[in-house]
């Protein structure tokens, strides 16, 4: 007599659990976002930096890492206080595309053409003073 209602309420509850399973199962594996491997994109764009920083390309004013140094070249000192300093540029004016100017006349350098600088060198902080460059101050002159 109520057999065949009986299977048929067991096969519907067993599919119902496979089912109710089966979405469980899912719900669990599934759905969770991938962690995104961390860390942003660094371009290695250059940033100006403040003029008259140590930091600072004086030619291009391209901000400096550590361990970037401006190519320049000082003289003995005259005076006792200051040297002069002649002043070629960084890595990112002389070999990159940045454009080499003096801070005085505007000018914009070309090869071999330099910036001239008065280097005062103090215990802590050294610092640099620029006169011109090689087109608006004649070679020699300090002043
Ligand atoms: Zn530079
Ligand atoms: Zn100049």
């Amino acid at each position: 007599m109520g057999t065949v209602i009986q299977v048929l309420f067991f096969t519907f509850a067993g599919v119902f659990l496979l089912w109710f399973g089966y979405t469980l199962f899912f719900a669990v594996s599934g759905g969770g976002s991938i962690p995104s491997p961390g860390g942003g994109k660094q371009g290695k764009t250059r940033i100006t930096g403040v003029p008259g920083d140590p930091r600072t390309c004086p030619v291009c004013s391209a901000k400096l890492e550590k361990g970037e140094r401006v190519k320049s070249s000082a003289f003995p000192s005259f005076t006792g206080t200051d040297r002069l300093m002649h002043i070629a540029g960084c890595v990112y004016c002389l070999e990159g595309d940045r454009r080499r100017s003096c801070p005085v006349c505007g000018a914009v350098l070309r090869d071999g053409e330099f910036l001239i600088a008065r280097l005062f060198e103090k215990p802590h902080r050294s610092h640099v003073h620029v006169l011109g460059c090689s087109r608006c101050k004649k070679h020699g002159s300090l002043f």
